[in-house]
């Protein structure tokens, strides 16, 4: 029996519902391509409602480069890049939009740059054809915050269009629309050497955009995450005890507003003062912050602690896999 052929290079790109593009993208992976290298195309169907799955079926079985993931249903465009990835055989990966948008002509450039020595490669869009309002301004905005607080000088996050060692994306794990910022993620979780290339961009052709303004706040809740993750993974006990002491520091200040009248005194207590609940109630509940503070930091070293050892076992477990 002929062994299987395992492809250099694995391009992913997610779906939902893009009945009309995926067989001019089929041709244009194709074209782009041809036999030069040795490749397969991992479409992810994610649990669309039009005649996505069917099409890639019967794509899949008329060319054994094409593979199909299908998920159950509509899990978001990360979740749908991160089940490709999974699937992936390639040594370089590529992903990429099922729109069109993004051309798979770019795709010998983004591998040429990663030959260079880097592990990820970035596409930023030339002349992109998206609308202002919705799409290029928050972009925009977008792509300063996360360089603010990453530090990583990525100009186009948002471009779906990326090359990665096989090697760097076993290290990640994306989850909510982290997507969209995955060379800060990899920056941060595996100091992943990171170069970008300018690429290609056209208008949708067909179907309709999956995303509206409302992205804006998962993104903003993902960068928070993300710069946590960067700051402090790994030691999240120095992140919540910096709260903590915080806490300390302010109930102390309200124990001294409180008792300094008593010091002062010289006659009869005042019974203001001995009636007074808010200066030690407020005092009181800055402690019991301290305490949660500080016990939710001791759970998420315990928590990290964890997630080292398993990452050891798997480590052993794949050394004596590999002999
Ligand atoms: N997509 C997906 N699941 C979703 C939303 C989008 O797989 O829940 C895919 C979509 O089919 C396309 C890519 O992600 O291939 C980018 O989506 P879209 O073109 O709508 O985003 P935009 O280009 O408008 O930012
Ligand atoms: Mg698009």
């Amino acid at each position: 029996m002929p062994l299987p052929v395992v492809p250099d290079l694995s391009i992913v790109v997610p779906l939902y519902n893009e009945e009309e593009s995926i067989g001019p993208l089929v041709d244009a992976v194709r074209d782009a391509l041809g036999a030069a290298v040795s490749w397969e195309l991992v479409l992810v169907d994610d649990g669309s409602g039009d005649a996505t799955v069917q099409r890639a079926q019967s794509l899949a079985a008329a060319d054994g480069r094409i593979v199909l993931v299908e998920l159950a249903r509509n899990y978001g465009q990360t979740q749908a890049m991160q089940a490709g990835f999974d699937a992936a055989c390639g040594r370089l990966v590529v992903s990429m939009d099922g729109d069109l948008q993004n051309d798979p002509r770019d795709i010998p450039l983004l591998i040429a740059k990663l030959d260079e020595g880097y592990d990820l490669v970035a596409g930023y869009r030339m002349r992109r054809q998206d609308k202002m309002i919705t799409r290029k301004i928050p972009s925009w905005v977008a792509n300063r915050i996360i360089i603010w607080l990453t530090g990583v000088r990525i100009r186009d996050n948002g471009c779906s269009l990326k090359a990665y060692r096989r090697e760097l994306l076993d290290q990640l794990h994306l989850y909510s629309d982290m997507h969209r910022f995955l060379p800060a993620l990899a920056a941060a979780t595996a100091n992943a050497r990171i170069a970008e290339v300018p690429v290609r961009h056209h208008a949708r052709r067909f179907g309709t955009s999956k995303y509206g303004l409302s992205r804006i706040a998962k993104l903003l809740a993902d960068l928070l995450t993300i710069k946590m993750i960067a700051s402090f993974r790994e030691s999240p006990l120095a992140m919540f005890g910096f709260g903590a002491l915080a806490s300390v520091v302010i109930a102390m200040a309200f124990a001294a507003a409180w008792l300094w009248p008593f010091a002062q005194r010289t006659g009869p207590l005042d019974s203001a003062h001995v009636n007074a609940y808010v200066l030690p109630g407020s005092a009181l509940l800055c402690v019991a912050l301290a305490a949660f503070l500080t016990m939710l930091g001791l759970i998420a070293e315990e928590a990290l602690q964890k997630a080292r050892f398993e990452e050891r076992d798997d480590r052993i477990a794949a050394r004596a896999v590999t002999g």
